[in-house]
């Protein structure tokens, strides 16, 4: 008998906490917009279907997004608590096949969440345009010498990039 059969796990963790997850490291310091990198973002209530889906507004440059907007939790039909479940039994070294198990899902569409996690429980979906200046940005930020490429040079440039 499978685990999910005596403890629905997704069924017990917080919606709200999951989406407190993932701002807090997407943003610890505060919401940035998506497209031109502003910090100058208001809320702007939630999402219709969601209802800890936090949504923004960007005062610089008008544009909209929420929690999960361009990172690779969008778009998808499973729950953000899903993701986060397989996420922590992949730190557990769980096989695809088990984490399918565990979570009742297809074992084809477990591979395609693990792969996308790998680069990062927010890390910029592969379909969104702004992918590689966005990089490069967090790059810099990471190296912590804005204006020395000698010194970004030498941290070798990926590192934290996408890691979370
Ligand atoms: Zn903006």
């Amino acid at each position: 008998m499978a685990a999910s059969d005596l403890i629905n796990l997704s069924g017990l963790l917080d919606d709200a906490k999951c989406f407190a997850l993932v701002r807090q490291h997407r943003w610890p310091e505060g919401a940035r917009c998506p497209v031109c990198d502003s910090s100058a973002v208001t809320r702007d209530g939630h999402d219709d279907t969601q209802p800890y889906r936090q949504r923004y507004r960007c005062k610089a440059c008008a544009g909209r997004f929420d929690d999960l907007t361009g990172t690779v939790l969008a778009g998808h039909h499973q729950p953000l608590r899903v993701w986060v479940l397989c996420l922590y039994f992949m730190g557990l070294n769980l096989s695809n096949r088990q984490i399918a198990l565990e979570l009742g899902l297809d074992g084809s569409d477990v591979q395609i969440m693990t792969e996308q996690l790998r680069s990062g429980l927010v890390a910029k979906a592969p379909a969104v345009e702004l992918k590689g200046e966005v990089e490069i940005d967090e790059v810099y930020v990471v190296a912590g010498h804005k204006g020395q490429p000698d010194e970004v040079a030498k941290r070798g440039g990926s590192d934290g990039a996408a890691s979370w």
